[in-house]
């Protein structure tokens, strides 16, 4: 698998930029560019794109969709590869035939004046990216045409309306007009005519809108705007195609690291237009199957009456809820039903799809799977089960583990009263709080440097995606629920209010107010995108609670999975925290975390002064029922589930005091001796003098004691002469681990024996106990075959003073490369393995991690040297390899061998399927992330059965 770049999982191509394929099809004849929605085969996303794949598919299975074809992404590739950037030969013929088909079944004419044949030219990539390319409306308009099709519709404020818009985006996408030369012209005319919303606009304020933009185009770019509806057509679609490399187009693709395999090339749709906006009897819409916020299964989306499709997305007039339409068109809305059904019913999966209604006909325009929050995916994965719409491998495959962080999103807290300061509409739940930030640039670079931010708009626009990126959420002021920013929000999970008509956004001016609250630039708000309320400061948040259908998901992957899950959980808070979350065990629980509570600190302080093995023995036997208590506690708690417990593991150093801070404070309490001096002198000299005066000194001579100050100092500077003893050159490859068991067994023997008398009082108590003693750092046999006789010792006197029988597991860290590689031998004294990942990672690239995360490795990744970062997304090739190793060897000499993860990599789903496929038997990670590692071993086990 490994190309010339190194990588650490198969590699994915950075960016897409499609020169790989060129056409493969050419059966002898000319080569086929484009089918017609009744030929093209829907399965096939990557020829025809999403978009045009579904038209083709919906038209086959009867469902009302505006005749139309569409031309391939492989004529997409072609043209981007030559270096003219030309349309490939045979195209344009097989268009204008196309066209003709149209004509024929549409009985209009192209380009014909008095019965025009108007089509939309809409891009469509086999990855469904919204809102990323463009879209060109009503092509096929000039003078002639106009007339016709006012003529035909006798409307002429209607003619002119679709004529501006039409200018405007033609100008826009394929003559690369900037928006606001438009919005301009348009500002000024609506004030001209004293218009307070579009519909305002008469025929005449249209006609006059369509000429100015007519002539801002002709001045942007030195030529007149084509007429010719063909010309139309070939410009429009060739701007299709650039826009795959377009600047949005490629950010979406490399933030979603969709590859070039997945998405290679967009699609170019070309389509009857139909009209929502002939009357009070048209209408568009964008409508989901299922309710995207919740998963509810009721039919939710949003619609206008008489207006066309981007009026919807574009949060330019702010639609009404479909249920309205029940009672507003009532014969629509079952048809709109129906169409729900159908869509369901031969789909299997949640449907977002676009909708016109043209003169009491419903259309479709586009469908494609929803794209949910984490809750609505988990919720319509368990609903569509019990409707037997998909199986419960499907149940679960359509969950993507990584989105159930979201679930464990903070939500505001009930019981706190705050007023809020504006409402909007809950467009994607969960609370976030930040700095408020008016632009997408801004975003981005506060972002980046880690602050927390609200991206606060009117509304968005694709070209604001790299702030979504950038911000904790989004609140607009424009817009519906089916808005840029609501559908981009929901996609990525993050939270936003949208449409918050009240609140009022300068952009320029950085500022928004909202209920007479002003908040400029850096002030800190809440929005909660699950009510749509907004808040001035930070408002208290909670963890949410798991809803009963994300315990059934998770239930039915426990059922599936080979994987056992377990929590990595240092104390008996950690462990409930892990059951909670539905932990199998512990596979990682850090003593040393135990040593730095406040009530043992000093006792350990001794432990590392001491100089004799006695006195040492001396400070272990004060820590010992501290630490079997500790144990006995956490046991309780995850009884009868499996706890493995590592034996102290960081260098003890890490337990004093920093040198300099030391050195510091032997200077104050040197000056300090000298004040005390002087209260001693004082105190002396006052008694001589003065009887009566001395006895209100008593207080002083009480402090004025250089002897006490004497013995504090004393203190400090043997434990900085300690410190400095104790110092590493490099301390994670120094005296730590099973090297500090060898050299001082007396610690080791020590936690065994915590370990193993909380154990005995369980069995005692009846509690039900599965430890596992595990020693980290081991790089030979001897090292492991030491501790194990110590660990055997204390066994049998713990089991002889309790009367007990003890089965414990021994168990080895598998951290050091050496290890790896004498994995064999190490099985002989091992009951199990637990790949710590962190450190193993570290050794086998020889990076330190935090100069590697400082300093290059983010070049690394950008340059693409790297793919990943290694410490978050386990390195198959490399690690992997040495895993697997070590897997199969251990396995080879101990058949039936236990062996786990227990490295940041046990929670990310990438690394979990590549453990399922090297066999382990569990993985080992934080609490929250434990659904996401249950549901992530469930899914590797239906990959890999498949
Ligand atoms: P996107 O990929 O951004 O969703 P679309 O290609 O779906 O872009 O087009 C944007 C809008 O244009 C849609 O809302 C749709 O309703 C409208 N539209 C596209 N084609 C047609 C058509 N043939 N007739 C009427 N409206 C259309
Ligand atoms: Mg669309
Ligand atoms: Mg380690």
């Amino acid at each position: 698998m490994e190309g010339s770049i190194e990588q650490q999982t198969p590699p994915r191509d950075p960016i897409p930029l499609g020169s790989s394929a060129l056409p493969r099809r050419t059966n002898g004849g000319p080569r086929r560019w484009l089918y017609g929605y009744t030929e093209g085969d829907g399965k096939d996303k990557r020829l025809l794109g999403g978009k045009g794949a579904n038209l083709c598919e919906m038209t086959q299975i009867g469902i009302e969709v505006p005749p139309g074809f569409v031309i391939t992404t492989e004529a997409c590739l072609a043209y981007l590869a030559g270096d003219d950037r030309g349309l490939p030969p045979g195209l344009l013929d097989q268009t204008r035939e196309a066209m003709r088909g149209l004509e024929e079944k549409t009985g209009k004419g192209f380009g014909d004046a008095s019965n025009p044949l108007l089509v939309s030219v809409r891009s469509g990539a086999a990855m469904s990216m919204p809102g990323m390319m463009d879209t060109i409306l009503n092509l096929g308009l000039n003078r002639d045409t106009l007339a016709g099709l006012i003529a035909h519709t006798s409307d002429p404020r209607f003619g002119w309306d679709a004529y501006r818009r039409f200018v405007q985006l033609f100008g826009k996408v394929a003559l690369g007009v900037p928006d606001e030369v438009f919005d301009d012209q348009f500002e000024r005319v609506k004030r001209r005519a004293g218009a307070r919303v579009d519909v305002d606009l008469e025929a005449d304020n249209l006609e006059d809108i369509a000429d100015r933009f007519l002539a801002v185009v002709h001045e942007a770019t030195g030529t007149p705007f084509p007429d010719d509806p063909y010309e139309q057509l070939e410009l429009a679609i060739e701007a299709v195609f650039d826009s795959w490399l377009g600047r949005r187009a490629v950010d979406y693709r490399r933030e979603f690291g969709i590859t070039a395999d997945q998405a290679n090339g967009t699609a170019v749709n070309v389509q009857t237009m139909v009209f929502g906006n002939l009357g009070d009897d048209c209408a568009t819409g964008v409508a989901f199957t299922r309710d995207p916020a919740t998963g509810e299964n009721v039919l939710f989306g949003e619609y206008l009456v008489n207006a066309q499709g981007e009026d919807v997305v574009a949060g330019i007039r702010t639609p009404k809820p479909v249920a309205e339409m029940e009672s507003e068109m009532p014969d629509l809305y079952r048809q709109l039903e129906e169409l729900r059904q159908k869509l369901e019913g031969h789909y299997r999966e949640v449907q977002d799809f676009e909708f016109t209604i043209e003169t009491g006909r419903l259309y479709c325009l586009q469908t494609r799977n929803g794209k949910m929050n984490a809750s609505a995916m988990v919720r319509t994965s368990v609903e569509m089960h019990d409707e037997e719409l998909i199986s419960r491998e499907r149940a679960l495959m359509r969950v993507d583990p990584a989105h159930l962080d979201q679930l464990l999103y903070p939500q505001l807290r009930d019981d706190v009263e705050v007023e809020p300061i504006g409402q909007g509409l809950p467009a994607s739940p969960g609370a976030a709080c930040g700095e408020a930030v008016f632009d997408a640039d801004r975003a981005e670079e506060l972002g980046r440097a880690g602050r927390d931010v609200i991206l606060v708009r009117e509304e968005t626009k694709p070209e604001d995606i790299h702030g979504f990126f950038a911000s904790r959420g989004i609140l607009t002021s424009r817009g519906g629920k089916t808005s840029h920013a609501a559908v981009v929000a929901r996609g990525m999970g993050k939270p936003c209010v949208a449409g918050a008509e009240s609140i009022q956004v300068d952009v320029r001016a950085r500022r928004a107010v909202a209920s007479g609250t002003v908040i400029e630039e850096g002030d800190i708000i809440t929005i909660d995108g699950t009510t749509g309320r907004i808040y001035s400061g930070a408002v208290p948040m909670v963890e949410p609670d798991f809803s009963a259908e994300l315990e059934r998901l998770l239930e039915w992957a426990d059922e599936t999975a080979r994987l056992k899950v377990r929590a990595n959980a240092d104390t008996p808070d950690d462990a409930r925290r892990a059951i909670e979350y539905g932990a199998m065990g512990i596979g990682l629980c850090r003593t040393e975390r135990m040593f730095n509570a406040p009530d043992r600190l000093p006792i350990v302080l001794d432990m590392i002064m001491a100089e004799t093995t006695a006195e040492r023995e001396e400070a272990l036997e004060r820590l010992l029922p501290i630490q079997r208590e500790d144990f006995r506690q956490v046991f309780g708690v995850m009884t009868p589930r499996p706890v493995t417990i590592r034996l102290l593991d960081p260098p003890i150093h890490e337990f004093l005091p920093q040198e300099d801070q030391l050195e510091e404070e032997i200077r104050y309490l040197g000056r300090l001796r000298e004040a005390v001096r002087g209260m001693e002198v004082m105190v002396e000299t006052t008694e001589l003098l003065d009887a009566e005066g001395a006895a209100a000194l008593a207080d002083m001579r009480a402090l004025g004691d250089t002897r006490r100050v004497d013995g504090v100092i004393a203190r400090k500077e043997a434990i900085l002469k300690r410190a400095r003893t104790l110092k590493e050159v490099n301390p994670m490859l120094g005296h730590r681990g099973v090297r500090l068991g060898m050299t001082y067994p007396e610690i080791y023997k020590m936690q065994v024996r915590a370990i193993l008398e909380a154990t005995a009082q369980c069995i005692q108590d009846d509690v039900e106990v599965h430890p596992q003693i595990m020693v980290p750092q081991v790089c030979t046999a001897e090292e492991l075959d030491a501790v194990h006789a110590d660990c055997r010792q204390v066994c049998a006197e713990v089991e002889e003073a309790f009367g007990v029988s003890l089965d414990i597991e021994f168990g080895t860290m598998i951290e050091v490369v050496r290890a790896c590689l004498r994995a064999e031998r190490l099985a002989d004294a091992a009951d199990f393995f637990s790949f710590g990942t962190n450190d193993l990672t570290q050794a086998t690239f020889s990076f330190s991690r935090e100069d590697a995360e400082n300093k290059f490795l983010p070049f690394y990744n950008e340059r693409g040297i790297l793919q990943d970062n290694p410490f978050e997304v386990l390195d198959q090739l490399g690690l992997g390899r040495l895993m697997a190793l070590a897997v199969e060897w251990g396995r080879d000499r101990k058949p039936g061998l236990q062996v786990g993860i227990c490295g940041e990599h046990g929670g990310h789903p990438e690394s979990i399927d590549f453990c399922h496929r090297i066999g382990l038997d569990y993985v080992s990670c934080s609490a929250p992330r434990i659904p996401v590692a249950r549901l992530a071993a469930a899914q590797a086990e239906i990959r890999s059965a498949t």
